[in-house]
């Protein structure tokens, strides 16, 4: 299965460009199974996601989030939808744990993209992975986020972060086995079983 885990929609995000069921039909005409929507600080309620699998089955469509937390490093969070995810101003180490105690998944996007240093302390605090490929991963930066999670022993994802259409395929996550719910995919994650697919380099 392959699976784009940072998707944004128009409805959710102020600085995406293309609606929601825009951007689902792309990621189908561009030959993915599912995705992720993790709009900035902003969950997909659980009826409309229930609504939006009807409509697109067999493609799967999964409500994450995208955090700023400590107005450094954007994080993202998937199998917690708890509302104070929307609603808090997370620093890093509780929105960790936070997202921990309620087994969810955690990773790092977007690496390098504000500061030269990686500014959250992710070697206190690990996140389940780094995003390694978007449009909003440098292609040179690419080497160091591999390095770094490496040496935290977790796996790269590769996503498109596509606030437009066009952005689908950038990257994508060929999964291990076939996901039957999103706790499923969460412990498919957790354990690193998928590979990272960039198409950009
Ligand atoms: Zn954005
Ligand atoms: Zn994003």
């Amino acid at each position: 299965m392959k699976i784009d885990l940072h998707v944004h929609s128009s409805e959710r995000s102020p600085c995406a460009r293309s609606r929601e069921e825009e951007q689902i039909q792309a990621a189908i005409a561009c030959g993915l199974d599912a995705m992720v929507f993790t709009d900035h600080g902003r969950l997909v309620p659980q009826t409309h996601l229930e609504a939006l699998n009807q409509k697109y089955a067999p493609f799967r469509i999964f409500g994450g989030i995208e955090i700023t937390v400590e107005e450094k490093e954007d994080v993202l969070v998937l199998g917690v939808h708890d509302p104070a995810l929307e609603s808090l101003q997370w620093t890093y180490p509780t929105l960790h744990t936070f997202v921990r105690e309620r087994g969810g998944w955690i990773a790092l996007a977007h690496p390098f993209r504000y500061h030269s240093d990686i500014v959250i302390d992710i070697a206190q605090y690990p996140p389940d992975a780094l995003e390694g490929c978007s449009t909003n991963v440098a292609v040179l930066n690419q080497p160091r986020i591999r390095e770094a999670a490496q040496q935290l022993g977790i796996p790269v994802v590769c996503n498109s972060d596509a606030h437009v259409t066009h952005s689908f395929g950038v990257g994508y996550n060929l999964l291990h086995e076939e996901p039957e719910d999103e706790a499923h995919l969460v412990r498919i994650l957790r354990a690193g079983a998928f590979v990272g697919v960039c198409a950009i380099i």
